[in-house]
């Protein structure tokens, strides 16, 4: 077995578990190299103390999996079958009998979570999540090669939307300059919907881009990033649109110096929730404090979000290998704002931005 599901399957083992069954993307993928996004269907792993795992999947999907370096059992089923009976089948072969399941609570639903319990009566639920997400936690050498080379592509969607920027043109259409130029470098999907937000938009940390036209004056926020062979990227960086006000100046030269801050204060070793104290003090001494309304940033890996949650009450200590965002801003509703992100990753001694693009103020003048 590969070494996440050897390491996996020992959990399960200590743990005294029946198996997994896991249905994320994100999970499935770290464990078998399989990404897909199967919508309403039923896509599965299965994983054993003892036994070898296997994958359920629509059929048309099978060729992927055996495209892959998946050794082991692959159970497709038709539009016509029941997925769950296929499921019934292998754990009987396996000799699965009820015990515990170890499943993604987070996102299990109820209807699943009942067949489960109808192929195997008296079985309880417990959660798969907590082993996951810390073996997800500490970022392997390929990964972090594919984590750089995915930020290098947010770094450069920014790039093309700063260049994009012109006076009467919509948020929308700098947007799809954007991800058209990505997309003829081959990037098929953004790990979220791109935002470009101008003017009194970019006071809602998560507008929706729109019809709004830029206007001289105006401060521009971008937030997007890629996914690039299954793991994401995620910049933020606002410009100015024409001589910014000094109103605008401050709390751009605030946002970066609790940016520049808190980036320093990131080193193997340091509680997490010192990473956001940090910023957030440099906000509330200039007065902002209650207008920088969200954590200091996520982790990111195969989902966009992940583990560790950078927040003010997280005590988890930095450590070599976690790959995360910070990501301080200021909203100030009917004027405006302002938010600085980059990509993270904790080395030996320190820390590395994987997202260059530059910080100080971008005063765009066409
Ligand atoms: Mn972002
Ligand atoms: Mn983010």
């Amino acid at each position: 077995m590969n070494q996440r599901l050897t390491r996996f399957s020992n959990w399960l083992k200590d743990q005294e578990h029946s198996f997994a069954f896991l249905t994320t993307t994100a999970n499935v993928f770290y464990l078998s190299k399989f990404h897909t996004d199967p919508h309403e269907r039923l896509v599965g792993l299965a994983a054993f103390p003892d036994e070898e795992p296997f994958i359920i999947c629509p059929s048309m999907e099978v060729p992927q999996v055996q495209r892959l370096d998946w050794k082991y059992e692959i159970i497709g089923y038709s539009d016509t079958d029941n997925p769950w009976d296929k499921v019934k089948e292998a754990l009987k072969k396996r000799n699965i009998c009820a015990g515990t399941i170890a499943i993604e609570k987070a996102h299990m639903n109820v209807e699943r979570s009942e067949e489960l319990q109808r192929i195997l009566p008296g079985s309880t639920f417990t959660s798969a999540e907590t082993k996951l997400n810390e073996l997800r936690l500490i970022k392997e050498e390929n990964e972090i090669h594919v984590l750089r080379e995915a930020a290098k592509l947010a770094d450069f969607g920014v790039e093309v939307g700063v260049q994009a920027l012109e006076e009467g043109k919509t948020e929308m259409e700098v947007l799809a300059t954007i991800e058209f130029e990505l997309k003829k470098k081959g990037i098929r999907q953004m790990s979220f919907s791109t935002m470009v937000l101008t003017g009194e938009n970019t006071a809602d940390p998560h507008g929706n881009p729109g019809m709004q036209t830029i206007k001289n004056g105006d401060l521009v926020l971008f937030d997007l990033g890629v996914v690039l062979d299954g793991y994401c990227s995620d910049i933020t960086r606002t410009v100015a649109f024409g001589e910014p006000n000094e109103h605008q100046k401050h709390i751009y030269d605030t946002v970066l110096k609790a940016q520049l801050a808190a980036l320093d204060a990131c080193k193997p070793g340091t509680p997490i929730r010192l990473i956001d104290r940090t910023a957030r003090e440099i906000i509330e001494t200039e007065g902002y404090g209650q207008y920088f309304t969200h954590r200091i940033g996520h982790g990111l890996g195969i989902d966009v979000h992940e583990y560790p949650s950078m927040n003010a009450i997280n005590e988890t200590p930095l450590r070599k290998g976690m790959a995360f965002t910070v990501e301080p801003g200021i909203y100030l509703p009917g004027v405006g704002g302002v938010r600085i992100e980059d990509d993270l990753l904790i080395t030996a001694n320190g820390v590395e931005s994987m997202t260059k693009f530059p910080k100080e103020l971008q005063i765009i003048k066409r």
